[in-house]
This record gives C-alpha cells, structure tokens and sequence, in this order.
C-alpha cells in the first residue's frame, strides 16, 4: 500500500489498482493530478470527512470522468459547494452506516466535530481508517467546562471504537493543541487495534515525534508527514521511504 501526503488531512492511498483520495482539499504536488492522468488504476474513490474548508473542496470535481464514487459525509449534501457534482457519482453517508460495492466495503463512524469517521476495506483486505475532524479537542488555556466536555464527546466515541482493526489509520495531531496535541491519537490507537498511524491536520507544524508514553502505550511505527509529496510504503506493517 502506497500513501502520498497532500496537504493537512489530505491523502492518496493506493493499493494495486484501487486508488483512495482523501479530504483533498489543496493538492500543492499535484499528487492526485499525476496519478488520475497516468491512469493505471481500476477504481478510484474520493472521500471527504465533512464540510469545511480545510478537508473538501470543489476541485475534485475535475476527476470526475474517472471517478468510480465520491463517497462523502452527508453534512456536505447541505452545501451549495457539492451543487457542481454527478449526483449519480455520490453517496452520502451519515454515522455508522455500511456502504459497498463489488470492490470496497466502507463503514462511517461519529465525529467529535462535524461529519463522519470512514474505515475503508480495500480489495486486497486492507482497511484504512481516517478520523476527519475526530479527536479529542483539547485546548490549552480552555474553560474548564469546555476541557471536561471535549474529553467526555472524545471518550464516548472511543469506546464505540474499540477493538476497531485498521492497518493504517489517519489521526489527527494537530499542532496547535501544544501539549496536549497527542492526547486524542494516543488514546484512539490504544482502544482500537491498529496497526500503524498517520499523523495529520498539522500544518505549518514541525513533525510529530510520538512522546515515550505513546511508544510504550502503542507499538505501532508512526509516520508524521511534513512536506506536500511526501510517500510512504506501508508493507509488513512497517512505513518504508524508496
Ligand atoms: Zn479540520
């Protein structure tokens, strides 16, 4: 399985024929570009997590013609942005519902903010998971109430997530939540039984470097892309550069 990094949330996944667009909001490489105009693959699907700006965005309208489903949260339907898109070519899908088709199985969960969670069974069995906006909001220097409900909306999720197996999952670990920025992917990865994690929604911030706790708590390799381009191979449960 190949993952090339777009920018913030935004991912391209592809395993043999099958290619995953995620959240691509921004493509500054022009991965997804490259890769639609190549044309080597049987399928392609393009996700987006939910509504805002920062993870969907008219442009994936140009890949239509090669599109096999644009497969987004149902929020979007209420957006005058997806107007310009194949009705047919979408499906809408709210929490914890199942989709399939002859080549994908895809299962949404609850968001801690807008929109869906998707997990993705492509037609090798692999399943990638990727959280959108899922996570447990932490701010620094919030009001106590807001700390204690933001932790309370994350842990109830959580839960409903365990046991949850991904080969790779999609996590945010964002930046400007300081200190407390790896809380959410350090409890997801515990709860759930994933076996590697993607670090997003981290833009203009350093790469992650998972604290001593995570690697204790969670065995699993990590890959915290920085740079738009940026490609990992995920094989036998290991990221490998090439
Ligand atoms: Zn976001």
């Amino acid at each position: 399985m190949d993952i090339t990094y777009l920018l913030n949330s935004g991912f391209l996944v592809r395993d043999e024929k099958t290619l995953l667009v995620f959240d691509d909001y921004e493509d500054p490489a022009g991965i997804v570009d490259a890769a639609y105009d190549k044309g080597d693959f049987d399928r392609l699907y393009i996700f987006a997590t939910h509504a805002h700006f920062d993870h969907f965005s008219t442009h994936v309208r140009a890949y239509a013609p090669k599109t096999t489903r644009y497969i987004f949260s149902s929020d979007i339907k209420h957006t005058k942005r997806v107007k310009i898109f194949p009705t047919n070519k979408i499906t809408y899908m709210k929490r914890y519902t199942e989709w399939e088709d002859d080549a994908i199985h895809v299962w949404s969960y609850d968001s801690t903010d807008v929109g869906v969670c998707f997990r993705v069974q492509l037609p090798s069995g692999k399943r990638v998971f990727h959280a959108g906006d899922f996570n447990w909001w932490h701010w620094i220097g919030d009001t106590p109430e807001n700390i204690d409900l933001a932790e309370k909306a994350f842990k109830r999720q959580v839960k409903r997530l365990k046991g949850m197996q991904a080969d790779v999952a999609f996590f945010p670990v964002d930046g400007r939540l300081g200190i407390a920025q790896e809380k959410g992917a350090l409890e997801f990865a515990a709860r759930t039984n994933v076996k590697s994690l993607v670090a997003m929604h981290r833009v203009d911030y350093p790469m992650w470097t998972p604290s001593r706790e995570f690697k204790v708590i969670n065995r699993i390799p990590t890959w915290s892309p920085l740079k738009p381009g940026e490609h990992r191979t995920f094989v036998e449960g290991q990221f490998t550069e090439d």
